[in-house]
């Protein structure tokens, strides 16, 4: 490896994965984790990882975010200067029947990062929190300066959590930390227990498809190569900001209905999908819509990628892969 690597950590993860290819593409050097857990297909995390494992510049290192030891190694054996930490146990329903999960990735998993960062000349952690942070927030769209945070679940909680530790860090040792919510995130090599992945899964195989709040939830879906220019942005291409504590939302700004989500799918696919309308699921929040002001304002942040485009994509990219 010829210069200071970059650690990814979720690397074989949908959001971790198309990071780590996009850093390598601009010539970075990327230390990638990842403890391939089975919470949704191992063999898509697999495939991920064979299509980075042969760059020159990428190492995995299978590893828990939670092995403390393990974590304390791997910091003292590379000196990252920026680390990018995308590993966390997703997903909100999960959360309900596996609140143990969370606290282990996500919060001492997140302190094992934190100690590494601390201990080891860090000079920006850049990590994921979530839209969820605002849970049963009305007040619309979303924006950060309104301090409105009200998770309703387990998970949502964990990542609040996440930017409140990272306060705490960046105000004892002096690290910026800049904890991304995203928003929805969609896109091929996608995660399959989102639900663009599920509908399209089921209307392909002719099977039905259920939407709770009767399909009118919103969501202000987001094209992953939108999230990645975020990333690579405040990685790579803008100087961190000296002791700074930062959160910013990356979103879309153009909520969608599910039931326009679904006919996306629908024209794509050219077939009518069989739909359950269901009521709200706890833990599940009506609408989101993301204020994009500040990650403009900063770092030139611009979604350029609308729902059809993308949808389009990732059901080209579901055909090819299945
Ligand atoms: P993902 O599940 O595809 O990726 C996460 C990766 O982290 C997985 O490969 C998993 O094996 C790994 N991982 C989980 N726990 C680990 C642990 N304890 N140790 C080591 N590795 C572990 O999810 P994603 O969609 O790529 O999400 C990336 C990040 O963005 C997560 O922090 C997630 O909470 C956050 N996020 C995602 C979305 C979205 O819409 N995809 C929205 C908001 C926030």
């Amino acid at each position: 490896m010829q210069r200071d690597p970059i650690l990814v950590t979720g690397a074989a993860g949908f959001i971790g994965f198309h990071v780590a290819q996009r850093l390598l593409s601009a010539g970075e050097t990327i230390v990638g984790l990842d403890n391939l857990n089975d919470y949704y297909d191992p063999a898509l995390k697999s495939a991920r990882l064979e299509l980075l494992s042969p760059h020159p510049n990428f190492k995995f290192v299978k590893l828990d975010l939670a092995d403390r030891a393990g974590m304390e190694e791997l910091f003292r054996q590379y000196r990252f200067p920026t680390v990018i930490h995308l590993a966390a146990q997703a997903g909100v329903r999960y959360s309900l029947e596996n609140p143990h999960a969370y606290v282990d990735s996500n919060l001492s998993g997140f302190l094992n990062v934190l100690e590494g960062c601390r201990h080891n000349g860090c000079r920006h952690l850049i990590y994921a929190s979530s839209s969820s942070v605002y849970g049963a927030n009305t007040k619309q769209p979303f924006s950060i300066e309104d301090r409105v945070d009200h998770p309703v679940s387990l998970y949502a909680a964990t990542k609040k959590a996440n930017e409140l530790m990272a306060h705490a860090y960046t105000h004892l040792y002096g690290f910026p930390t800049t904890g991304l919510r995203f928003f929805t995130v969609y896109g091929p090599w996608g995660r399959p227990d989102m639900a663009y992945f599920l509908f399209t899964k089921a209307i392909a195989e002719g099977k039905p498809i259920k939407l709770f709040n009767q399909g009118k939830m919103r969501r202000d879906f987001t094209y992953v190569d939108d999230v990645v220019d975020a990333v690579q942005q405040l990685a790579v291409e803008t100087s961190p900001v000296s002791k700074a504590w930062r959160v910013y939302n990356i979103g879309n700004n153009q909520p969608e209905e599910l039931l326009g989500l679904v006919s996306i799918i629908e024209q794509k696919l050219q077939i009518r999908a069989d739909k359950i309308l269901l009521p709200m699921q706890p833990g599940d929040v009506e609408s989101t819509f993301a204020d994009i002001e500040d990650s403009v304002r900063d770092f030139g942040y611009e979604p350029r990628t609308n729902i059809a485009d993308g949808l389009s994509r990732f059901v080209d990219w579901y055909r090819g892969h299945y």
